[in-house]
């Protein structure tokens, strides 16, 4: 272990290397770790204790108790304490972001970005604790009156991935914890730092012991415990970040004791440039939904369609902009792409490339791994694609634009709608008339228009198709967390 992360943070105590159950830092039972590895340099960062199923079964015995008294305070309590958490989020921002940089790679700017956009779920489902309200329905039975009651779903899970190591643990816990329920945690094997520095800020803002448990484990490890998270009759809400085939493994283990299922798979996002659209802001927008976190995200254009009227014009600026991009390790000033996560993710990149060349497509710039050597990749631009190449309907997960030409609207939605996923879509485009229409057209969860970035905490961030179920974010992504329960009273 060569970096010392303890010596680069304000406050050394945020690196945590245990694991968090009941408000305390556990070793695994079996007292065994895991490394974790810094893809900037491929240096171990870190040796985190790697739990086994046994060890979940305690986090989830820890949630179930601490589930009574955290559903009977009241909400504006639970709002408070959150609001606390929030505060130290921020008053630690820096620290957090290098922890994400460091064991994920992408450059500082955007950890601290996302630090920000994590935080903010805490906040606003502070503010919706308050608001939690049910309705009385007008009877229609003279003898008797009606009362529906909205009531914490009980013990949840989250099990969430390592493109956004902080904001895909604050999306699903915030609603959790502000609809009254606990929850158990588990991340990604890459980068568990992150959610451990936030449960250490948790016991600082007072959060009660087990209404927030930290389950770390490698990937193998990873498997057996989903089982058992999966299995357990107390929890009563599954909710996943990451890959449709790992969703669709976590569903059917869900099936027998028939959980309430949140689901943020995989997209495959079309972005399309109108002959009516503003070429610069299309450069720009496709610049931010391709690039960002290294082409990493569920959200990331996948497929850019570009009018054949403006085709060439839009190429030209993109390819310029494009390699403005300063590839390079994230903690250094002025890098805006990391490294790829680890090497299975660079040779997914340099597949669809291959396959992509092999059947007609053009190298526009980019195209191999960067000087820089390990997990760091050029950024590129492919065009002349068309729809029998894998990157057209795989997801790529890497910092490579597709752009295929198009003649008309109709051709471009079927296209744009010919794909299992159903995530994020963007479109760029000055004409009323066609906003309305392809935005309602396209089968996707979300529509950028005019706008190559989508999210915040106060809109549902979601998909339809296999891209997922339910919602996070906005008042829709607290309902994900609570039950209804209708009583009837005869007077
Ligand atoms: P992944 O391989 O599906 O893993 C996600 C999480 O599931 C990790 O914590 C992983 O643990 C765990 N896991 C894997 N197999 C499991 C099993 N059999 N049982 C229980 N847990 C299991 O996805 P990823 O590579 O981390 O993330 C990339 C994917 O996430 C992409 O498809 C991306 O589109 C999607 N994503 C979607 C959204 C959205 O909001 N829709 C947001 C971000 C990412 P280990 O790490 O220990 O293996």
């Amino acid at each position: 272990m060569t970096t010392d992360i303890r010596k680069l943070l304000k406050d050394p105590s945020l690196f945590k290397e245990e694991a968090f159950i009941n408000g305390k830092w556990v070793k695994s039972s079996s007292g065994k770790t895991f490394p974790i590895n810094n893809p900037a340099n491929n240096e171990i960062i870190a040796q985190v204790a790697n739990l086994d199923a046994a060890d979940a079964d305690k986090a989830i015995a820890a949630a179930n108790a601490a589930f009574p008294k955290w559903k009977s305070i009241t909400g504006k309590e639970r709002a408070g304490l959150m609001r606390k958490w929030f505060d130290l989020i921020l008053q630690n921002k820096d620290d957090l972001a290098i922890l994400m940089t460091l064991e994920q790679g992408k450059p500082l700017t955007e950890s601290a970005g996302e630090v920000v956009y994590g935080a903010s779920f805490i906040e606003w489902y502070a503010e919706e604790a308050k608001r939690v309200s049910g309705t009385i329905p007008t009877t229609i039975w003279g003898d008797k009156r009606f009362m529906v009651l909205k009531q914490p779903v009980g013990v949840c899970v989250a099990i969430t991935p390592w493109n956004f190591p902080n904001a895909m643990i604050t999306r699903k816990i915030a609603p959790a914890m502000a609809a009254g329920c606990t929850i158990v945690i588990k991340p990604a094997e890459q980068t568990p730092l992150s959610a451990l520095a936030l449960a250490e800020l948790a016991i600082r803002a007072g959060i009660p012991e087990g209404v927030m448990n930290i389950v770390t484990a490698d990937a193998d490890q990873s498997i057996a415990i989903g089982k058992t998270l999966c299995a357990s009759p107390v929890v009563r809400h599954l909710s996943f970040t990451g890959s449709t085939e790992v969703g669709r493994i976590l569903m059917s283990q869900c099936a027998p004791t028939v959980k309430k299922l949140g689901l943020e798979l995989g997209g495959h996002a079309p972005f399309i440039v109108f002959e009516d659209a503003d070429i610069d802001a299309a450069v720009t927008g496709a610049i931010a939904s391709k690039y960002r976190n290294s082409g990493q995200t569920c959200v990331c254009a996948n497929r850019i369609y570009v009018h054949k009227k403006v085709h060439d014009a839009f190429v030209e600026k993109f390819s310029k902009a494009v390699q403005t991009i300063k590839v390079g390790n994230g903690m250094d000033a002025g890098v805006s792409q990391g490294p790829l996560i680890d090497h299975a993710a660079l040779e997914k990149v340099e597949r669809h490339i291959a396959d992509a060349l092999s059947k007609g497509a053009k190298l526009v710039t980019g195209g191999k791994p960067s000087p820089l050597g390990g997990t760091f990749y050029e950024p590129t631009i492919l065009a002349n694609v068309t729809s029998n190449m894998l990157i057209t309907y795989e997801e790529t997960f890497g910092p490579v634009a597709p752009i295929i030409p198009f003649e008309s609207d109709d051709e471009v939605v079927e296209l744009a709608n010919n794909s299992q996923y159903g995530l994020a879509s963007y479109f760029y485009s000055r004409d009323i008339g066609r906003i309305w229409k392809v935005a309602e057209a396209l089968e996707y969860g979300m529509v950028g228009v005019n706008s190559g970035i989508l999210a915040n905490e106060v809109v549902p961030f979601g998909g339809v198709k296999q891209s997922g179920l339910g919602r996070e974010g906005s008042v829709f992504g607290m309902d994900e967390y609570l039950e209804l329960k209708y009583v009837c009273i005869t007077l």
